[in-house]
Order: structure tokens, then C-alpha cells, then sequence
């Protein structure tokens, strides 16, 4: 399960909207529960540096992606997971974001943008124990109040 809180949605969801016709892309910071629920304390956007074709693609950086991991450490904060959008297309992940993905126990949201407009927004962890056999199982996400 992934738990976020609604500003932490709102963010993810409006940085899909702000690039549309092109994907957005960011990194989920926060904590692993010892029951493997997710909880995300802070969003960071990235720059999705796909310039062959953005607009179905993403890619974050390598060092935008080690300085995030960095600053999060210092506040305490691991990568918990991983986020993008889908202009156009529904919330469900392609071959691509599966083959792309690496990071075994992390969360891939994905928000489904319409004609501007952030709609479904799905949640899946990549399950398994190696690139060999991983794939994605989608997950419950659970909102907290602005307040908790
Ligand atoms: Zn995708």
C-alpha cells in the first residue's frame, strides 16, 4: 500500500497537467513501514529528459536522480517510489515502464492526463527478486488528511 497525503496527490497530479501534451515525471520520498505500506513525505519533480519522444517516455536524470536520493537522506528520507503520466492514455503501465523500471519494492504512480486534465491515477509496486522475474501488482493508495 502506498499512503500519501493529499497535497502530496494534488502536486504529482497537477505536475502531469502543467506538462501535458508531454509526460512529467518525479521521485516519491519518504519511509518503508514494516508491513511494506509506503508512506510519502515529500515529491520531488523532475525533468523528464526524454527529448526523442516525450510525450510517451520519461527519464529522470541519473544525478538529478543521486542528488534527490541525497537531500532526502539528509532528512531522513529514502526513494519509496516513482512517478509519471500518461497524456492521452490510460493509468495503466506499458512495457516500456516495466522494462524501465528497476527499483524492486518501490511504488510507480501513474496519472492518467486527458486533454489537460489529471484523471485516474493508479498505484503499482514492482514485485519480484530480480530484473528477471519482476513485474508490477497494483496497490491500494490511501490519502491521509493535510493535516496528518
Ligand atoms: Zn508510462
Amino acid at each position: 500500500m502506498l499512503t500519501l497525503s493529499q497535497s502530496a496527490y494534488d502536486s504529482l497530479r497537477q505536475h502531469g497537467e502543467e506538462t501535458y501534451p508531454y509526460e512529467c515525471c518525479g521521485v516519491l520520498l519518504g519511509l518503508f513501514e514494516e508491513d511494506g505500506t509506503k508512506i510519502v513525505t515529500s515529491v520531488a519533480r523532475c525533468g523528464n529528459t526524454r527529448e526523442d519522444s516525450p510525450h510517451n517516455r520519461y527519464n529522470i536524470d541519473p544525478r538529478e536522480l543521486i542528488r534527490i536520493q541525497r537531500e532526502g537522506r539528509e532528512r531522513g528520507e529514502d526513494i519509496v517510489g516513482f512517478y509519471h503520466s500518461h497524456p492521452d492514455h490510460p493509468a495503466q503501465w506499458s512495457p516500456t515502464d516495466l522494462a524501465e523500471a528497476h527499483w524492486i519494492g518501490c511504488s510507480y504512480v501513474i496519472t492518467s492526463v486527458q486533454k489537460g486534465k489529471a484523471a485516474v491515477t493508479n498505484s503499482f509496486e514492482l514485485t519480484g527478486s530480480d530484473e528477471a522475474d519482476k513485474k508490477f501488482v497494483s496497490e491500494p493508495t490511501h490519502l491521509t488528511r493535510p493535516w496528518a
